[in-house]
């Protein structure tokens, strides 16, 4: 598939006015070709610059932010938070801490979430934001002193009905209650709904952890269950080790499947026995080790340095670590070994050869925009709960989690199959999240 004239003259200016944000290009171009059937059928999506709109973020904060470390030297780093859409509702996405964040990476981040955002029908706009800042190897202290600093400069963007940030990769309860800390300290207010993925007992919800690897698998099970199967008894590579794959290992095996692989940046585990839980926990959360200490602890496991997890072979694929993390090789070395659906747990991690190569081979790939949106439609739940002063148990909670992946898996089939695109999630999601955006900014007039 390749863009109408219209759409590729777009795509050029959002090159051209964003200089080296290849990310960003790679989100924007990936959206442009997957609503294709949509535009070319129903020509009233291009009205009023919608099209142009939504590749245009509404606001960009940009900040320094300045720090002590323990020995009291300042640092400097870099903070950012993209407003792009808030047709919906409030700007709502993560934070990623992560020492290569730049702004094209942000941006790619709240592109992908206006999306995603829609298709949880939860009502919710769509930004994201984080800092180039390198939590590896900081002590607590040092975490606390620069949320607080990150967080003294943001402040001023946010609120319940403005700006709902929460996690991502570098970012988890911890982060997430100093950023509260210092956010309740400026405003003078006990404002829970303004942040997610806070701490339980600061008004977070207990199942907002395990809700972004939870959902992808639910939606992965959708998906199988589609084509007449289940999750049962099928070997999984599974690629990351934080929440979003600890999570999806975790639910991957109480539903029956063998998670074999685990992966952080400088290698992969495997493990034929299926990863162990409890010694991935250990080393990862407590210790905050690398992954090369639960190779030492479990005699079945193999750790190669360097490596991806995706020449195991497997029957279900999950990348769960980062972006562009799945290449071409990678997608033809899943394709020979008989792969039979792939689930994006992160945001945009197979490159677009790799789509490619999984569109060709007819393999079931369920993008990042609908399989892990378990995670945004959970913070939706918690902002629920803030504003009317309740607390849902986690069964609670998890229920309607698997209800939202379900209803998202079926509009994304049936958005595919209306668009002539049968099987097609990447079209289908794009799709179903992109009219649903359009028809909102359409009724707020040219804003
Ligand atoms: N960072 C997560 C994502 O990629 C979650 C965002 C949120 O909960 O607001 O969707």
């Amino acid at each position: 598939m390749t863009l109408d004239s219209a759409s590729a003259a777009l795509f050029d200016a959002v090159v051209r006015r964003n200089p080296a944000e290849a990310e960003f290009h790679q989100a924007v171009f990936e959206v442009l070709e997957a609503i294709q059937p949509a535009v070319r059928r129903d020509p009233s999506l291009r009205d009023a610059a919608l099209l142009e709109r939504v590749c245009e973020p509404e606001r960009q904060a940009l900040f320094r932010v300045v720090w002590t470390d323990d020995a009291g030297r300042a640092h400097v780093n870099r903070g950012f938070r993209v407003g792009f859409s808030s047709a919906l509702g409030p700007y709502k996405g993560g934070l990623r801490f992560h020492r290569d964040v730049t702004l094209g990476t942000v941006k790619f981040l709240a592109f992908e979430q206006i999306f995603k955002n829609a298709l949880t029908g939860l009502g919710l706009g769509a930004g994201k934001g984080g800092s180039d800042f390198d939590p590896a190897g900081r002590s607590d202290a040092e975490v606390m002193r620069f949320c607080q600093s990150f967080m003294t400069e943001l402040h001023r963007h946010l609120g319940p009905y403005t700006d709902v940030p929460a996690g991502d990769i570098g970012v988890g309860a911890r982060e997430i209650g100093y950023l509260f800390g210092q956010y309740k300290r400026l405003t003078n207010r006990f404002d829970a709904g303004t942040l997610t993925g806070k701490p339980t007992l600061l008004g977070g919800s207990p199942a907002r952890p395990e809700a972004t690897g939870y959902g992808t698998v639910y939606f992965l099970d959708a998906v199988l269950g589609a084509a007449g199967t289940g999750l049962d008894g099928l070997t999984a590579a599974v690629s990351g080790s934080g929440n979003v794959a600890f999570h999806a290992i975790a639910k991957l095996r109480e539903l029956g499947a063998r998670p074999v692989t685990c992966s952080d940046s400088t290698g992969s585990v495997h493990d034929p026995a299926g990863i162990d839980l409890d010694v991935l926990h250990e080393v990862k959360n407590v210790r905050r080790a690398r992954l090369t200490a639960y190779a030492e602890r479990v005699p079945s496991a193999q750790y190669v340095a360097g490596e991806t997890p995706w020449e195991v072979p497997c029957d279900v694929a999950l990348p769960c670590a980062t972006q562009n993390e799945l290449d071409e090789q990678a997608a033809l070395a899943l394709t020979k070994n008989g792969v039979l659906a792939v689930a994006e747990g992160a945001n945009m991690p197979c490159t677009p050869a790799a789509v490619r190569v999984f569109r060709e081979a007819g393999i079931a790939l369920a993008p990042g925009k609908a399989a892990n949106a378990g995670g945004v439609a959970t913070s939706a739940f918690e902002m629920q709960q803030n504003a009317a002063r309740e607390r849902w148990s986690f069964a609670e909670t998890d229920r309607r989690l698997k209800e939202t992946m379900t209803a998202i898996h079926t509009a994304c089939l049936t958005t595919a199959d209306d668009h002539d695109v049968p099987g097609d999630y990447v079209a289908g999601a794009a799709i179903a999240g992109f009219r649903t955006v359009a028809e909102a900014m359409s009724g707020l007039g040219l804003v």
